[in-house]
């Protein structure tokens, strides 16, 4: 799979290209999650509130996947919290999740372009997505605590 150039188009462009209509609410959450990426769906409501004023969550869930679905915004779901979204799409990077602070980012194939892409075994099936999260601290995180286990993530510490 070619990576697609990070060449920023612009966000009417880029809904006229997959054939959606152009709407105020569109733009909006196409720059929320643009600025700044992993957000959910949530975060995405507040940013969208903040530049176009009053919209419902409801509606901005709509957007959310009418933009993932049409191939615009990518939605990540780790397990045991809310989906994320973002705009970096179609080339299968894989994602760094802090389990102290949610802290998300980006982290390329391990190897080469996308290796994970060729399973062991496929079964026959054709792969198109291969969906990797490694769990751990941010740096920060451990700055803050060295030392503290990190095998499980401790939702309500006693
Ligand atoms: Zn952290
Ligand atoms: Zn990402
Ligand atoms: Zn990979």
């Amino acid at each position: 799979m070619a990576r697609l150039s990070r060449v920023p188009a612009a966000p009417s462009e880029l809904l006229r290209q997959r054939g959606l209509r152009v709407t105020a609410q569109r733009l909006a959450v196409l720059r929320a999650v643009a600025d700044d990426p992993h957000l959910t769906a949530d975060a995405v409501t507040e940013s969208v509130r903040t530049e176009i004023g009053s919209i419902s969550r409801q509606a901005v869930y709509d957007v959310l996947t009418t933009l993932t679905e049409h191939g615009l915004l990518r939605r990540i779901q780790p397990a045991g919290s809310p989906a994320r979204y973002e705009d970096r799409v179609g080339d299968n990077h894989h994602h760094l999740i802090c389990r102290a602070c949610n802290r998300m980012v980006d982290v390329d194939c391990a190897v080469g372009a996308t290796p994970c892409l060729t399973a062991g075994d496929g079964f026959g099936y054709e792969i198109d997505e291969a969906e990797v999260i490694y769990w751990g601290r941010c740096p920060a995180c451990v700055a803050a605590a060295p030392g503290r286990a990190t095998r499980r993530p401790e939702r309500n510490p006693t």
